[in-house]
């Protein structure tokens, strides 16, 4: 049975890149005909905004992008996440190290802009200092295919470096939440924007160690402004209405012919239409 998810972090109203997530991972739940989950990832306590899950929600109901089931809270989810924490024990390590030092020896930069971290505290924190943030150790080559964006490859120890799995500010980190969620709540399909293909094959690592099954990938372009940045509260993304305008324009940014009618929308979704493409511009 095809499992779906959403799962949007409420820092803000849904704008119009998250509508375009929401609607492309909704319509290929609803095409096979699966179950669509909602789950809320509010585990970055200082950029989660008050008010803005409900509101999020309400947009989506608006919309008609009805979902399965309750929707989850990660914030409700910690001994899950603790769990698996305990799980990985044999690859992590603690961190004593600040961002100023991991960016004064980094070993380059991640194609998502992280630093790469050099393997400073692999071997012990040094004496004097104290254990700030817990790190896994990246080996290995990860390789899938995405249903868009083809195959992907990425040899961790170079690429991204041993990430962080508990922050030094006392949150579990995204990699790990958004792996025990997805296989805790038996996603088979994860359907989102491309700013997180870079993300995945840290994902599928985890899932391997934690001997989770892999679920499919599907990276719709990330929707950005004329300056080429991603939609977000940062960028000024404006919030969508709930307008058959908007719903035609995310139609239409997915290669999907316009309609008012979600379900002719589901009876002629086509993921190959889909630009295969990391961004495109929201603005047509
Ligand atoms: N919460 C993440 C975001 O809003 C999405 C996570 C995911 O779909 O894996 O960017």
């Amino acid at each position: 049975m095809y499992v779906g998810r959403f799962a949007p972090s409420p820092t803000g109203a849904l704008h119009f890149g998250s509508l375009v997530a929401a609607l492309a991972s909704w319509l290929d739940a609803r095409a096979a005909r699966g179950r669509w989950l909602v789950r809320i990832e509010d585990l970055d306590a200082p950029r989660t905004e008050a008010g803005a899950a409900d509101d999020i929600l309400r947009t989506l109901a608006r919309f008609g992008l009805e979902w399965d089931g309750t929707v989850t809270y990660q914030s409700r989810r910690l001994p899950l996440y603790r769990h698996a924490l305990e799980k990985l024990a044999p690859y992590t390590y603690s961190c004593a190290c600040t961002r100023r030092e991991i960016a004064d020896s980094s070993l380059g930069v991640a194609a998502d802009g992280a630093q790469i971290y050099p393997g400073t505290c692999r071997d012990g924190v040094a004496a004097g200092k104290s254990p700030r943030a817990l790190r896994v150790r990246a080996a290995g080559h990860v390789t899938f295919t995405d249903r868009l964006q083809g195959r992907q490859s990425q040899v961790l120890e170079r690429d991204v470096g041993d990430f962080v799995l508990y922050r030094a500010d006392g949150q579990f980190a995204y990699q790990l939440a958004v792996v025990v969620d997805d296989a805790e709540q038996g996603v088979t399909d994860v359907v989102r924007g491309a700013d997180l293909l870079d993300s995945t094959p840290r994902q599928i690592y985890l899932q391997r160690l934690l001997r989770y099954p892999q679920p499919r990938y599907l990276h719709i372009p990330a929707a950005v402004n004329a300056a080429g940045e991603k939609l977000s509260k940062q960028t000024g993304a404006r919030a969508v209405a709930s307008s058959t305008a908007d719903l035609r324009r995310a139609l239409s940014f997915l290669g999907q012919p316009e309609t008012e009618n979600l379900g002719e929308a589901v009876s002629k979704w086509n993921p190959v239409l889909i630009a295969r493409r990391r961004a495109l511009d929201a603005v047509p």
